[in-house]
């Protein structure tokens, strides 16, 4: 059977267990996974060839943790901590976010990820059939599901119902190639135990993950301490919660013990540096994490805690920061810092097999890396380029599947100009909605 593409004269760094390198380096893509890897003088004929020449070519990038719609409000709620800043996003999203609004939010926040190289990314949002279509519009795997908050929030809907609509999710999109379906409860200060426990059964009975916010805070932690008697970490344990199924955003506030049961029960950390620093959280605890043996992969957060979604200033912050907070220039490596954003996000979605690394029978989700720019010129190590010099405009084609969803830099699935022009109009009364 002939191949279908083939990515040519790349240095291919391929992100698998050895962190193998291939100097120029060539990549065949058959229906939609890779079917051959190796030397450029040795790759086979296609339908269609890629010269990648003076590019990198390496896994699209996995972001464990957005709210994509949440673009809508971007730079609307400023220098505020998390608390007194959920309550004023919390009333522009009730004022603004309608089914149709929530999707052109997602489209918009996915256009920016994929553009910048991300090409999946875990969702947690209202109306989730509708970050499934703004995903597909854009052009990138997504994993989501039925969320769940105590009270009306902007779905309006009871737990009961809620549950029937998460029921629902899975329903539609398991076993679907571009969907993860998951079950995402916002956290244990905002979410009853019962629904936390009745969302994370139905996870486990079809096979999905379960995500929460966990320990961002200094004031959530004090909040489900006073009210359950319990640390956040312990608290989730204690209901059974934790698992290699779990992903939890932030972590930022751990004690041993807690880094000691998340690496028991094997759930997976999402590390979110950017809405860290920016919403005063503090710095999570990342390279004790790493040493105990958790997971930590890599987040964004939403772009009203970041102002963007930037991969690659998360992946900077994740490789710098900690350096810097506990002064050992070792504390994270060049090397795990990278899997963060690779092999660990794979493992944060129990699909290994498909995503996070460049290997044949695996996705054909890749990109490409224009290293011809003055700030990449010499590269000594590709992998260090990539944690230390690379940035979002750096990223020239996407292929997701082995289709092409960004050329030159621009979206091939949708014209995103409409996109900013509908979003432009929403602006007087997203400006109105906290006023
Ligand atoms: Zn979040």
């Amino acid at each position: 059977m002939p191949f279908d593409l083939t990515l040519t004269n790349a240095t291919i760094v391929t992100a698998d267990a050895q962190h193998r390198v291939i100097p120029n380096g060539a990549l065949a893509v058959r229906a939609g996974r890779i079917a051959w890897i190796g030397d450029t003088k040795d790759a086979p004929p296609a339908q269609k060839t890629h010269d990648a020449n003076g590019m990198i070519l390496m896994p699209g990038l996995i972001n464990t943790h957005c709210h994509a719609a949440d673009s809508l409000f971007r730079g609307l709620v400023e220098d505020l901590p998390l608390e007194a800043w959920l309550q004023k996003v919390w009333r522009a999203e009730g004022a603004i976010l309608t089914p149709e609004t929530t999707r052109l939010g997602a489209t918009l926040g996915f256009a920016e990820l994929l553009q910048s190289g991300v090409t999946t990314v875990m969702d947690m949002f209202w109306h989730p059939a509708q970050t499934v279509a703004a995903a597909r519009a854009v052009g990138v795997r997504v994993a989501t599901g039925g969320i769940f908050i105590d009270g009306p929030g902007v779905d309006g809907a009871t737990p009961a119902h809620r549950l029937r609509d998460a029921e629902a999710f899975f329903d539609t999109f398991g076993g679907q190639d571009d969907v993860f379906p998951g079950t995402l409860p916002h956290g244990t200060y905002t979410t009853s135990p019962e629904t936390l426990r009745a969302a994370h059964a139905l996870a486990m009975r079809h096979g999905g993950f379960f995500c929460t916010h966990a320990a961002e805070t200094r004031a959530e932690q004090s909040i489900v301490t006073t009210r359950y008697g319990q640390s956040v970490i312990r608290h989730l344990h204690a209901h059974g919660l934790l698992s290699p199924q779990t992903v939890l955003a932030h972590c930022v506030h751990l004690d041993d013990a807690e880094i000691a049961i998340l690496a028991q029960t094997g759930a997976v950390v999402s590390h979110n540096p950017v809405s860290n620093l920016k919403l005063a959280s503090g710095i999570a605890r990342i390279p004790d994490l790493l040493d105990a043996g958790v997971t930590v992969t890599l987040g964004t957060d939403g772009a009203i805690s970041g102002n963007d979604l930037d991969m690659w200033l998360a992946l900077r912050l994740a490789a710098t920061l900690h350096k810097g907070a506990t002064m050992r220039a070792d504390a994270v490596s060049t090397a795990q810092a990278f899997d963060m954003i690779t092999r660990a996000g794979a493992r944060a979605l129990n699909a290994t097999d498909r995503i996070g690394s460049l290997e044949p029978g695996k996705f054909a989700d890749m990109i490409l890396i224009d290293t011809h720019r003055p700030h990449a010129v010499p590269m000594f190590d590709p992998l260090t380029h990539i944690v230390y010099s690379t940035n979002k405009s750096d990223v020239r084609h996407v292929f997701l599947g082995g289709e092409q969803v960004v050329r030159d830099g621009t979206l091939t699935r949708l014209n995103i100009a409409d996109t900013l022009d509908e979003v432009s109009a929403l602006i007087p009364r997203i400006a109105a909605s906290i006023a």
